[in-house]
């Protein structure tokens, strides 16, 4: 990190593990002591940042939490703790040359707390702005709030900067930072350790195995690699992550659906793990099967740095990280019978 790098407030609304928090979790430790994090949410990534001496407190989201991505008009509560956070995050950013806002509810109370204490905000966006994901409304306010209060919006790919500036969001805004993802652990795993994590899930040991990595969400498509198992007699699949946003109905909907299908002894449920180096090198394809565009999509490059075949489906910022039929497999979303295709080839 330069000499001259700000000293930045990192304010996100998660507490849990999911992918803008890793990736925040690694900018923040470039900083160094410049670096200070406020969570509007309590959770484990409060932990992981103090395990790694990055100073960092929580405000609670109160009304806030209610107000999803779907969202069109937030109750009038949400407003009222929306200006409430704005004013703690704004006592935070008076030791701070500036505010980096990872997540959009966290861009909103931050773009508040710039304008009562005078600091540039800059949004991380690492979301595709536009309907599935997000209510119609809820993008305008989004794109109308950026226009008016963001220094910069940092787009995760060229998939995410281009959303945003259809949805009217200004282009001299944007910078667009593809996620940098830390090899090293990835190649600190011996082929002893993958053996070992193989041997723990008690897969025979010749079974080919393909794993799908991400939080439960349906629109990550874990039913899709369900289905494709049905096709795929002899193949195991480890599904790795757990709902982390109040999705535990989705996951029950998961092993119901494997029972069904009869493929409940070849489908692996491991929860969340933070051994995911070593899960993917006991693999031997990463699938990524998400059925709307995909911002980004950390785990496509956790699985080429862990040197093993990912297949991917083909919307989104995915195109940006594989060359089709070069670095990797590209498939059309939703389509159980491509990725089995795909898988058993
Ligand atoms: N991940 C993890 N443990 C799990 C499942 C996923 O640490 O059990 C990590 C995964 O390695 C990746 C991140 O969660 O770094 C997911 O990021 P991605 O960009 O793929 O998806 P997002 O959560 O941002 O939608």
């Amino acid at each position: 990190m330069s000499a001259h790098a700000p000293s930045v407030l990192f304010v996100d609304h998660a507490g849990v593990l999911g992918g803008a928090e890793l990736s925040l979790l690694d900018l923040a430790r470039a900083f160094g002591e410049r670096a200070e994090v406020l969570l509007l949410s309590d959770g484990p990534f409060r932990a992981l940042l103090e395990a790694r001496g990055i100073p960092v407190s929580v405000e609670p989201l109160g009304a806030l939490r209610r107000v999803k991505k779907e969202t069109r008009l937030p109750s009038p509560a949400a407003f009222t703790d929306a200006f409430r956070l704005a004013r703690r995050v704004a006592t935070h950013a008076r030791r701070r040359a500036l505010i980096y806002a990872n997540s959009q509810k966290a861009f909103v109370v931050s773009a508040g707390a710039g304008v009562l204490v005078h600091r540039p905000v800059v949004w991380h966006l690492r979301d595709i702005l536009a309907p599935p994901h997000f209510s119609a409304s809820n993008v305008r306010a989004a794109v109308t709030l950026a226009n008016l209060r963001a220094a910069r919006v940092i787009a995760n790919s060229r998939a995410t900067a281009a959303a945003f500036t259809a949805a009217g969001g200004r282009a001299s805004l944007v910078r667009i930072v593809h996620n940098g993802i830390d090899p090293l652990p990835f190649d600190a795993v011996r082929d002893e350790d993958a053996a070992a994590a193989r041997l723990s899930l008690g897969i025979p040991k010749d079974a080919f195995v393909v794993s799908l990595f991400g939080r439960f969400h349906p629109w990550k498509g874990q039913q899709v690699l369900l289905q494709a198992l049905a096709a795929l007699p002899a193949v195991h699949a480890l599904f790795v992550g757990a709902p982390l946003f109040g999705e535990e109905a989705f996951e029950s909907a998961l092993h119901a659906q494997a029972r069904k299908l009869g493929v409940g002894d070849r489908a692996h449920f491991l929860g969340f793990r933070l051994d995911v180096p070593e899960l993917m090198r006991a693999s031997d394809v990463v699938a990524h099967a998400s059925v709307y565009p995909e911002p980004f999509g950390r785990v496509i490059v956790e699985g080429m740095l862990a040197r093993r075949p990912v297949i991917a489906t083909r919307d989104g910022g995915v195109g940006e990280i594989i060359t089709d039929g070069e670095t990797g497999v590209l498939v059309p979303p939703n389509d159980a019978e491509a990725l089995a295709k795909t898988i058993a080839m």
